[in-house]
């Protein structure tokens, strides 16, 4: 028999990441924006396709659309640093950061593929647990910071708990890492629905936040998941370590293009926002009324764990109803818990009948 090459030994036991992509009429599992983007910023893409010079590779710094989110934010454009999706500024932020010989803390449960890139980059997994309702306590902290890592990570609003952390953790961590110049990421994937942003500490420059990092992405609230676009505010020098490690030209023309485009259109964004919150709080309500124990949310999902019958079974009566919500329960720490996406009213609807059927 041939001889095949050795997987690297420190991947050959890991899994990839992965939501089931079935056929339902229903699909609240993934967490994506329910609604389409505006017809009018696809028109407008569309026609801007064609005077986009495709023998030509892109502008490598991404100057317009960098200039497009620091107004949209209020900092510079030597603070953005854009890739194809924010799990690939995670990855590169890894890269730059990580790596053997180096640490990443982070309190689980929490984004599985934060610990899933530090190993495929050889970084050192170091993980404490949250107590009962999702929180860090302070002896988690400890174990996190004593191991100076050189990175720190927090998802705000957490994924897949909901809450979003609390301004004072942020400030915390930013604290206690600068003996060691330790990077404090605040991954705000969903970040839209939280009632605060990292982002501001930048802003107003609290001590530390040269060292802060905050991930954002397309793929939630701008309703482009299809796309591939997300990005990080942080000191230049940090954007100046991912534009060393990112490959050369990594984001295309048509997306820095469209990207642009699509911060002309915040209004009808922050109405999606305001559309799924409401809707949230109808699920919420709802769930009240049912036998299920829920935590609070900041993001446009909700964690819940059934009483009085098991998760899996709850998740595949939901599938038989052409419903596909997230089935948490065989992660670390969630035990009993699934998680569904806050959807369009009629879809949420169908959710909720479902679950009244079931229970
Ligand atoms: N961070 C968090 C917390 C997420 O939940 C997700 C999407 N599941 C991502 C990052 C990745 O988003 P994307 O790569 O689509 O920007």
């Amino acid at each position: 028999m041939d001889s095949w090459p050795n997987l690297r030994p420190d991947l050959a036991a890991l899994e990839g990441y992965h939501s089931p992509q079935v056929e339902v009429d229903v699909r609240l599992n993934t967490n994506e924006s329910p609604y389409p983007p505006p017809a009018e910023w696809l028109e407008r893409v569309a026609r801007a396709t064609l005077d986009i010079g495709f023998h030509r590779y892109p502008d490598r710094s991404a100057t317009t659309l960098r200039d497009a989110l620091a107004h949209h934010h209020g900092v510079s454009a030597g603070e953005i640093f854009c890739a194809n999706g924010s799990n690939e500024v995670l990855q590169l932020l890894f890269l730059a950061f990580g790596g053997p010989g180096r640490s990443v803390g982070l309190f689980e449960p929490t984004y599985t593929l934060h610990a899933h890139i530090a190993r495929l980059t050889g970084t050192n997994v170091v993980p404490a647990q949250r107590d009962g309702t999702f929180a860090i306590p302070e002896e988690a902290k400890a174990k996190v910071l004593e191991r100076q890592p050189a990175l720190v990570f927090l998802c705000s609003p957490n994924n897949p708990t909901g809450a979003a952390e609390s301004r004072q953790t942020v400030e915390g961590l930013l604290a206690a890492t600068a003996s060691w110049g330790g990077l404090v990421v605040v991954d705000e994937a969903y970040g839209q629905f939280a009632p605060w942003s990292a982002i501001d500490l930048r802003r107003e420059d609290v001590p530390g936040s040269e060292r802060l990092v905050v991930v954002r992405t397309f793929s939630k609230t701008w309703s482009m998941a299809g796309l591939r676009l997300g990005y990080l505010v942080a000191d230049p020098r940090v954007v100046a370590a991912m534009d060393l490690v990112a490959l050369p030209y990594h984001l295309d023309a048509w997306k820095q293009q469209a990207g642009t485009m699509a911060l002309e259109y915040v209004d009808d964004m922050n109405q999606a926002v305001e559309r799924i919150r409401s809707e949230r709080q109808r699920v919420v309500e709802a769930l009240g009324g049912l036998k299920v124990t829920q935590w609070p949310t900041d993001a446009n999902f909700v964690l819940f764990a059934p009483e009085g019958v098991s998760a899996d079974t709850v998740w595949e009566k939901l599938l038989l109803r052409s419903v596909l919500v997230r089935n948490c329960s065989s992660w670390p720490g969630l035990e009993g818990c699934l998680r569904v996406t806050i959807g369009r009213p009629d879809e949420n609807d169908r959710f909720l009948e479902a679950m009244k059927e079931i229970l």
